[in-house]
Order: C-alpha cells, then sequence, then structure tokens
C-alpha cells in the first residue's frame, strides 16, 4: 500500500510549553497533550523521522524568575527541569498512542531518562523512535528555540516546524490587532531586521547561519503538523529566500 509522500525524511518538532497547558494557563492539559501525540503518530507512520524539544513556558521562564531577583543561571536550571517534566508527559502520551518514544536529557539523569548524545539521538531515530531532546541545550541563557535549532542541525533535520498559538508570522500581534497581515516566507534577514517575534535572535540566526529553514504553524488546527510534513502551504516559511511575496490577513491558516 503506497501512502503520500512526505516532503521532509526527518523534522525537527518545537512545542513551546505554552502548547501543553491549553486553556489552562497552566501545566498540562492531558487532552492537548494526546492530541499532540495523535498529530505525532501520523507523521510517523509516514515514515518521518521525528526529533522533539520542548519549552517550559507552562512551568517556569527562568528570565521571569530572575526578573523577580532570582540568580538568572539558577532560574534557567529551574527552567530546564521543566522542560523535562514537559518531555516525560509527551513520551508517556506517545507510548500510549503506540509510537516508540525516548527522552534523552541534555542535563544527565539517569535514573529518570537518557542522556542526550548525538549520535545515540540520530541512531534511535533511525529506528524509528520519536526521540524527544529534553534540557534544552544544557546551558543558561538559551532558549528552547535555541535548543530546537541546535538539535535540529545536530540531527540533521531538513526542517524545524515551530508550533505555536496563531497561523504563522505577523507584520504585528494578530491577538491585539485584527489587520494583522501574516507572512507566507520570510527571509531570517527581514526577521532579524523587522526584530519580529517568530524566535529569540539566537536561535534566529543560527538558522540562518546553517540555513536551517523554520516553518511557524498553528498547533491548534487539527491536522497540521501532517500538512506541513506533505509540503502543504501551512503557516510562515522562514528561510534564505523569499520564495513569494504573497501575505494573508487573520484567520486564513
Ligand atoms: N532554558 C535554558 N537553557 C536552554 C533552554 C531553556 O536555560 O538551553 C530555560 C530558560 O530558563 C527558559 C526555560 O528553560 O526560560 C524554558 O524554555 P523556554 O522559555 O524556551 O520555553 P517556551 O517559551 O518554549 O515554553
Amino acid at each position: 500500500m503506497t501512502g503520500p509522500t512526505p516532503r521532509y525524511r526527518r523534522i525537527l518538532l518545537k512545542l513551546s510549553g505554552e502548547a501543553l497547558q491549553g486553556d489552562r494557563g497552566h501545566g498540562i492539559d492531558a487532552a492537548v497533550l494526546r492530541a499532540v501525540a495523535e498529530e505525532i503518530h501520523e507523521v510517523v507512520a509516514l515514515g518521518v523521522h521525528v526529533g522533539v524539544v520542548i519549552g517550559a513556558g507552562n512551568i517556569f521562564r527562568g528570565v521571569s524568575a530572575a526578573a523577580d531577583g532570582m540568580d538568572r543561571a539558577m532560574a534557567d536550571s529551574m527552567g530546564m527541569l521543566g522542560t523535562v517534566i514537559n518531555s516525560l508527559a509527551l513520551e508517556d502520551a506517545l507510548r500510549h498512542a503506540g509510537v516508540k518514544a525516548r527522552v534523552m536529557s541534555a542535563i544527565p539523569m539517569k535514573t529518570v531518562c537518557d542522556t542526550y548524545a548525538q549520535r545515540l539521538a540520530v541512531q534511535h531515530l533511525e529506528e524509528g523512535e520519536v526521540v524527544i531532546l529534553a534540557a534544552g541545550t544544557g546551558n543558561p541563557y538559551f532558549t528552547t528555540d535555541t535548543a530546537g535549532a541546535l538539535r535540529a542541525l545536530e540531527i540533521g533535520a531538513e526542517v524545524m516546524l515551530k508550533a505555536t498559538k496563531v497561523d504563522g508570522c505577523y507584520d504585528k500581534d494578530p491577538a491585539k490587532h485584527p489587520d494583522a497581515v501574516r507572512f507566507s516566507t520570510l527571509t531570517y534577514m527581514e526577521v532579524l531586521a523587522r526584530g519580529l517575534q517568530v524566535m529569540d535572535s539566537t536561535a534566529t540566526s543560527l538558522c540562518k547561519d546553517n540555513d536551517l529553514p523554520i516553518i511557524v504553524f498553528n498547533l491548534r488546527t487539527q491536522g497540521n503538523i501532517r500538512r506541513v510534513v506533505l509540503g502543504e502551504p501551512v503557516g510562515t516559511l522562514v528561510s534564505n529566500q523569499r520564495t513569494t511575496t504573497t501575505t494573508t490577513t487573520t484567520g486564513a491558516r
């Protein structure tokens, strides 16, 4: 039996911590987690190798705690531990969905999960496992967007899929401005020069310097991960080339 041919054979899916909290405002929403696991299942079934990096904005962000007076490096360690909590939750949900998955943490905690090692991560991907790359880069002063870009390059992913709560990248915040316009494509330079909130500048620069395309898309639209993997024009593609100047107003997928 032949199914659709995926556009990408290996992807890095970056999920924000907030993506897992649903409408709860904090923590992990079990129904959202199950839905994400099912969507990942769909692309694994297409034969795609999937690496995942998850944030911890639903639990703890180092920069916010540092603003309240906490030592930044200590606060970032807490943030990184938050990503491990989210990663273990996703591993559990994937296993319940019948998908082989394992967490590999940049901070060793061998009684809880594997320690990240690039060659082992690639080996597990080649064996068809979903590899969840936890604890960010393992260093303070970085974000999980940068960790996502770094791990995407290390595992040889062809693209980083950045799942968000909005339909892509806009010229202004679509939650506040109904006339916000969504870009279908952008260059890294445009993102950096216009200060667009796609990702932090460290993450964007890493992608730019290594020619790693980013697709920003809405995780809340069911089936979007599969659509992106199949090459459908979903969200905003950020790369070194602006392939089209088409823009779409708020509400379009
Ligand atoms: N973090 C870190 N180093 C990293 C990645 C993350 O110190 O390489 C910490 C940092 O405190 C950050 C927190 O982990 O605020 C959660 O990551 P992030 O803010 O990127 O989560 P998201 O916004 O994607 O939910």
